[in-house]
C-alpha cells in the first residue's frame, strides 16, 4: 500500500468552518484545526503531535453549529493564527520530523481541503512531494466491510475512541490508534 518501506506514517485531520445543511459552500470552507501526529510503524506508537487553531477570513465568526460540532470557540480562532502563518508552523514542524514518504488521512476530504487553503493564497502545499493514503479505503478492505466514518470504525471493532470526537488532533490520535487496535489494518497499510 505504501510506495516504499516506512518506518513511520503521518496522520491528519482537519476541521473546517460549516453550518448545518451546508450553508457554508464547500469552496469556502477554511482550515480552523490542524490536528496532525507521526507513527512508528513498527511500534504502532505515536511519537510526535501538532496541533495549531487556524483564523478563518471568508467566515471569521464561526457558526454555532461549527462550535458544537468541534468544539472550537470563537475565542481560540480569534487568537490563532491566519492560515499562512498556521501553514508554515506545519511545514516546519513537518520538516523537522518526517522524511516521508506518505500522509494520511480518514478519506480524502482532508487532502482537498488543504489544497483548497493553499490554493487560495498561492502557497506551496506543504505535503507536495508525499504521496497521499486514505486510511477510510484501506480501512474498509483489510476488514473487508463497507468503507466507514471514524466512529463506525471503532464501533465495529468494539473499541472507545479517546477525546472528543471531531476535534482535529484527537480524530488524528483515534485514526492512529486503529492501526494497533486493528492489526490487518496495520498490515495492510504496512503492504
Ligand atoms: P471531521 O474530521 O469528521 O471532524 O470533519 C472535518 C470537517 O468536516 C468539520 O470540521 C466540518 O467542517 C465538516 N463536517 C464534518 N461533519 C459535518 C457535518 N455533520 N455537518 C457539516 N459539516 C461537517
Ligand atoms: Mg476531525
Amino acid at each position: 500500500m505504501l510506495p516504499q518501506h516506512m518506518p513511520q506514517l503521518l496522520v491528519v485531520d482537519l476541521e473546517a468552518t460549516c453550518d448545518a445543511d451546508q450553508r457554508i459552500a464547500r469552496a469556502a470552507m477554511e482550515i480552523i484545526e490542524i490536528g496532525a501526529v507521526r507513527v512508528d510503524l513498527d511500534s504502532l506508537e505515536i511519537v510526535d503531535r501538532f496541533q495549531s487553531h487556524v483564523r478563518p477570513a471568508i467566515n471569521p465568526r464561526l457558526t454555532a453549529f461549527c462550535t458544537g460540532l468541534t468544539g472550537i470557540t470563537q475565542e481560540q480562532v480569534d487568537a490563532a493564527p491566519w492560515f499562512a502563518e498556521a501553514c508554515a508552523g506545519y511545514a516546519a514542524w513537518l520538516a523537522a520530523s518526517f522524511d516521508g514518504p506518505a500522509w494520511a488521512s480518514w478519506g480524502n476530504y482532508d487532502k482537498g481541503q488543504f489544497e483548497q487553503d493553499c490554493g487560495r493564497l498561492a502557497l506551496a502545499d506543504p505535503h507536495a512531494g508525499l504521496s497521499h493514503l486514505n486510511l477510510k479505503t484501506v480501512f474498509a478492505k483489510a476488514l473487508d466491510i463497507r468503507s466507514c466514518g471514524l466512529a463506525a470504525a471503532f464501533r465495529h471493532l468494539g473499541q472507545e475512541m479517546v477525546g472528543r470526537h471531531h476535534c482535529g488532533l484527537d480524530d488524528a490520535v483515534n485514526i492512529a490508534r486503529l492501526l494497533a487496535l486493528a492489526p490487518a489494518f496495520a498490515a495492510e497499510v504496512r503492504r
